[in-house]
């Protein structure tokens, strides 16, 4: 524990909440915002591992605000900086920036500015470490916090390494008292491991909270014509921004072009632009100029434009981890937003032709894996929200999540077990006849019967299974196998090419013939991308205001925004303009009380607003709204009355009773493992009376109990870490669910 820094109480801590709604106008911490800011304050090293949009910038210039000297924060992109800077400055922060973007007559004048003492934040670029003598500036300017956002640049696991950020251990060695505060939005336990080893942070405290973004809905939409359906898609959303992610910089242009001769305001952003083109598309996107960008995914890091209301993925995304970051861009303001993938397997077999041009057989051996993860996120009939969350290690526990394609409309149940019995029997044979695995493409290729070199030469014409799938096309019986693979049947192994096994249940269900029950999505529904209109209001996240009111604020904050050179945002997010278009404030201390408005910006900007809702006001009746939604963790629309839960759950339950176990109930209705312990542990948490004894060992209870305990977070990956994997998942959650239904 360190003491070195000025603040040794916690009084300046107890002054966070008022300061809170004085400064930023919130009246709620988001959950650990305020832990992070009691243990930084406290003088300890935190790592802050929380997700876009959870909050994070809050969560060290909050307390900036109570320490008597300097913050100093590291980031890496200057266009950020100045972003961060405008919007400090508009609460009434005394905040400025250093970096290679300004004049020598303006750096002097900062320069002077700190050493008087000035300000409370400085944002600095990571080469400016090393540069001249700055690390002792900093003692001058009596800093009393470090903050490293972006904290996942220093390692290079990350996915967005720079070698600056290795410099930063300086900063530890230069002022060992200072406590440093890291934040990012990478959870990899590599990543994390070489944050805090890189910084030399002492016992830190870790805060993570879960990577969901609640306010996010997932949509997976068979592609056809991927420009005729993103135009559907757009023109049906006109004052929303939305980013189009191509996966070339040809096909950026293509769609911006095609949009813009519909009429559509949109850009393109790739790398092969022009700088000074790239800058002015990207300012105009973040001014609110330009409605849609068309980018590689050259385009997004340092784009803090909140409003983001869609992401569509017009071409396969090589990899998960892409994919979620890229969808995360929407929605950071917490407003509900949408992120569509158009998907086709002509795609995917085009992607993989791509890849052969790999000369790296290690790296093209990981590029077909991630795509075929790709693959299986686009062709899973379960919960998206789940899948994404499951692949960061982290479990989703509440079921059906009611903001997912899959979710909302699940597709029909129908018996599988003939073709499963095929498929996993033709596995079966391969292996016994060859002694070797195969992937999918083979595997479909014996079963349809076709006469490939690899079937001639190792002889598979022969085999029992050799045809017996002709019924059903070769990319059919892929897309089955990837089925059977989630339920956890086989196994795709990690080696050079992705090749098949069965797994035990699998071998069981095999000579068994348990049925096995799969969910085909309803062809019909999927065909067109614009069809979640006419439901968008009851999203996770959506705030109901008059619509009419909201359009004529936007108008006001562009021009106050245009007036200052600084994006709309700065003025006010969308989440603080829809609640003045719902509660209609006309006076000082109603306008207080909308979320975003502090005492400056009430001062700047109150006025502007408040006339301009009495004027609305004048012309037209006012609306009444009732309760804003917050968003659900979990969605609860097929509740039956008598119990409180869905019929999912009721039959999950009912079927364990009869003693049914976990991995059969999973088999017999076609959901993967960690579905039917959603199920179980939510019917728990509602108090349903079933025996702690049938799910885990008292030992194991008391080495739950011990860990969960022991971390900051209810979330179930660092109790997983902490117990070094050795309980599984499904036991953590069940036991979590005990304890929280106490
Ligand atoms: P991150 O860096 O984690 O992506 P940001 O710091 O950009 O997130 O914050 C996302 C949005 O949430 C911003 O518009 C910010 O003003 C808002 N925000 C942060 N904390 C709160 C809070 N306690 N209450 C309401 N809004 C908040
Ligand atoms: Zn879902």
């Amino acid at each position: 524990m360190q003491t070195g820094v000025h603040i040794t109480q916690n009084e300046p801590a107890e002054r966070l909440p008022a300061l809170l709604k004085q400064v930023f106008g919130y009246d709620h911490f988001r959950p650990l915002q305020h832990e992070i800011m009691r243990a930084s304050l406290a003088g300890k090293d935190t790592v802050a591992i929380l997700p876009t949009g959870a909050g994070k910038s809050l969560c060290y210039q909050l307390p900036a605000l109570v320490r008597t000297g300097l913050t100093v924060v590291i980031s890496p992109l200057i266009a950020l900086m100045k972003d961060q800077v405008d919007q400090l400055e508009a609460a009434g922060v005394a905040a400025t920036f250093l970096n290679s973007s300004l004049d020598a007559a303006t750096q002097r004048q900062r320069f002077k500015d700190l050493n008087s003492g000035k300000f409370k934040l400085l944002y600095i670029a990571p080469e400016r470490i090393l540069l001249g003598d700055f690390l002792s500036h900093l003692a001058r300017w009596q800093v009393e916090a470090l903050v490293v956002d972006e904290a996942h640049c220093i390692s290079e696991w990350g996915h967005d390494f720079r070698p600056d950020y290795r410099n930063l251990n300086q900063l530890r060695t230069a002022h060992p008292e200072v406590p440093i505060i890291a934040l990012t939005a990478t959870a990899t336990p590599q990543v994390r491991a070489d944050i805090i080893g890189q910084l030399r942070l002492r016992a830190p405290s870790v805060f993570i909270s879960s990577f969901n973004r609640p306010n996010l809905g997932y949509r997976v939409v068979p592609k056809s014509k991927a420009a005729k359906q993103v135009w559907e898609f757009a023109s049906a959303r006109a004052d929303d921004s939305g980013i189009i992610y191509c996966q070339s910089r040809k096909g950026a242009e293509s769609m911006a072009t095609m949009l813009r001769e519909q009429g559509m305001p949109a850009i393109a952003y790739h790398a092969g632009m022009e700088p000074e083109e790239r800058t002015k598309n990207q300012e105009a996107f973040i001014r609110d100029e330009a409605r849609i960008v068309c980018a590689t995914v050259a385009f997004g890091m340092g784009i803090n434009k909140p409003n983001v209301r869609y992401v569509i993925h017009a071409e396969l995304p090589k990899n998960v981890e892409g994919y979620y970051q890229q969808t995360g861009r929407a929605g950071r303001d917490g407003l509900a937003a949408e992120c569509i993938l158009l998907f086709s397997r002509g795609d995917m077999v085009k992607q993989k032709s791509f890849l052969e041009e790999i000369t790296d057989e290690q790296a093209k051996k990981l590029a077909r894996r991630q795509l075929e993860q790709m693959a299986a996120f686009a062709e899973d009939v379960g919960c998206r929200r789940a899948h994404l969350l499951r692949y960061f290690g982290e479990e989703w526990p509440h079921g059906n999540c009611g903001n997912c394609d899959n979710c909302l409309e699940p597709g029909e149940t129908h018996d599988c077990t003939l073709e499963a019995q095929k498929l996993l029997s033709c596995v079966y044979r391969i292996s016994q006849k060859s002694r070797f695995s195969v992937g999918w493409q083979h595997i479909a290729d014996v079963l349809v019967g076709a006469n490939t070199e690899r079937v001639r030469k190792w002889g598979h014409e022969t085999l029992t299974t050799y045809g017996i799938g002709k019924e059903k096309p070769k990319e059919e019986w892929i897309s089955l196998g990837r089925q059977l693979a989630q339920l956890g049947l086989a196994e795709v192994g990690a080696d050079d090419f992705p090749t098949v096994s069965l797994t035990d249940q699998g071998m069981k269900a095999l000579r068994e013939r348990t049925p096995v029950l799969l969910t085909r999505r309803p062809k019909a529904q999927t065909a067109t991308i614009s069809q979640t209109q006419g439901t968008r209001a009851a999203k996770a996240g959506d705030i109901q205001c008059d619509d009419g009111l909201f359009a004529k604020l936007r108008l006001i904050r562009k021009k106050l925004a245009d007036a200052r050179n600084v994006p709309p945002y700065v003025v006010f997010s969308d989440v603080s303009l829809r609640h003045i278009a719902r509660n209609y404030p006309t006076k000082p201390n109603g306008f207080l009380k909308i979320p975003g408005v502090g005492e400056k910006k009430l001062a700047e900007f109150g006025d502007t607003f408040m006339a301009g809702v009495k004027e609305w006001l004048s012309a037209n009746p006012r609306q009444e709204f009732s309760e804003p939604k917050t968003p659900p963790t979990a969605a609860k629309k097929k509740s039956t009355a008598s119990s409180g839960l869905a019929s999912t759950i009721l039959e999950t339950l009912s079927l364990f009773r009869t003693g049914d176990s976990i991995a059969e109930i999973a088999l017999a209705r076609g959901f993967s493992l960690p579905t039917i312990e959603g199920h179980l542990a939510q019917a728990i948490e509602q108090g349903e009376p079933l025996d702690p004894a049938a799910f885990y060992t008292p030992q194991e209870a008391e080495r739950m109990r011990v860990a969960f305990a022991s971390v900051d977070s209810p979330a179930l990956t660092p109790v997983f870490e902490k117990l070094s994997g050795e309980i599984n998942y499904g036991k953590l959650r069940i036991f979590r669910a005990f304890m929280q239904a106490q």
